[in-house]
């Protein structure tokens, strides 16, 4: 969808970037995404049928049902009734956390009790979430994690469903035998990847003995929230989920950009297309780790739902329903756990405070280690 806005968007971008040189890859996606005037996220709802893409909550609420239902259980485990906070990162139109308070609602009313924390930077979303979530929740929405973290008081239960794979992420690519910056440059007058400098830094996690021409991706805002809120659980506890499409690793070239529900060029409508990336949860787990925290996981959004009573949660809801719902709630289902579909590529994690033993849905099987990987 090229419209008027990302044709003198674009040409914002190529002239700021004649004038004072390429941009960082992590600069050209946190511009297009973020920009106040023309960013992606800044004036739309971008999610539905209508919109660019779709996520689980938007598929079939028993999605935000099951989510609602284990936070719930981490809840109880953690027996920590007293002044604990609920936390969404990227909250989307409010429907995840709508149908978990559902949940809640019915099944543990002191989590409903909590405050309700969004970190949001959209205002067009806020308006929707504050609209679907309506007033019984106090909610509160902040930019950032410093400042939900700030305002939020002991133990923290949340979630952030499809948020990593929308902060920026930097590229770099093996050249010659040393990593260089991959940044967004000019080549005839078209935005176009261009190789920057060597890199002297190299960050320890890229991996070894690359290939010729190699890309790989780095995160430092994900690491940077995963840092901040690990230390939080680890001082406070708590659990939050982490659900996104990606991999137990360095995710190499996966920036992608999606208008329409169909994939388009990097730089064809800037502004215009959502770009996102697959997230690396090793480095979201060493992370974890050195804030004092543990990421449990990850494993394949699938097996986790099947894991923790989805088909059974299914079954429950169709026995009541007309054949036509049936039919649409089994789809729905089938979306979310079939391999072919998302079920293998998206993947669940878990943010807990350091410690042993393995929460529900995160039980391993030989021969289930880092499937799904990245070609
Ligand atoms: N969780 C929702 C929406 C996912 S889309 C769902 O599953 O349907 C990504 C969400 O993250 C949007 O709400 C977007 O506005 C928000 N977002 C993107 N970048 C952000 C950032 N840097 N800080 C805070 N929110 C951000």
């Amino acid at each position: 969808m090229t419209g008027p806005s990302s044709v003198a968007f674009a040409e914002t971008l190529r002239r700021q970037i004649r004038e004072t040189g390429p941009i960082g890859v992590d600069d050209y996606m946190a511009i297009c995404l973020g920009d106040t005037a023309h960013g992606y996220y800044r004036s739309r709802d971008p999610l539905g049928v209508d919109g660019d893409f779709t996520t689980a909550p938007e598929i079939s609420g028993l999605f935000g049902e099951m989510c609602g239902l284990y936070l719930a259980h981490m809840y109880e485990l953690a027996n920590m009734r007293n002044g604990a906070g609920v936390i969404e990162f990227g909250p989307g139109r409010g429907t995840l956390m709508r149908d978990m308070r559902h949940v809640w609602d019915r099944l543990m009313p002191g989590l409903n009790a909590a405050p309700l924390h969004l970190v949001e930077t959209s205002p067009s979303l806020r308006r929707i979430q504050r609209e679907m979530l309506g007033t019984d929740a106090v909610t509160a929405w902040h930019d950032d994690v410093e400042a939900a973290l700030a305002a939020a008081d002991g133990p923290l239960f949340g979630i952030a469903n499809e948020f990593f794979d929308a902060l920026p992420a930097a590229q770099v690519i093996h050249k010659s035998g040393a990593w260089h910056h991959r940044l967004v440059g000019l080549r005839d007058g078209e935005l176009s990847f261009v190789t920057g400098d060597a890199i002297e830094d190299v960050d320890p996690s890229l991996p070894d003995d690359p290939a010729e021409d190699m890309v790989a991706e780095l995160c430092p805002q994900a690491t940077h929230i995963v840092t901040l809120l690990g230390q939080a659980l680890a001082r406070r506890g708590g659990a939050v989920l982490i659900v996104d499409y990606g991999r137990d690793g360095n995710p190499g070239d996966s920036l992608q950009a999606v208008a329409d529900h169909r994939p388009v060029d990097l730089f064809a409508a800037p502004g215009d297309s959502d770009i996102s990336h697959w997230v690396d949860f090793a480095a979201l787990g060493t992370a974890a780790a050195q804030a004092g925290a543990r990421l449990v996981g990850p494993v394949p959004q699938g097996r986790f739902l099947m894991r923790i009573g989805l088909a059974a949660r299914a079954d429950q809801a169709a026995q009541h329903a007309a054949p036509e719902t049936r039919r649409a709630l089994l789809a729905a289902i089938d979306r979310l756990t079939s391999p072919a579909q998302m079920g293998e590529v998206f993947k669940v994690a878990l943010l807990v405070p350091a410690g042993a033993g393995t929460p529900p849905g995160f039980e391993t099987e030989t021969g289930f280690e880092n499937e799904g990987g990245a070609g």
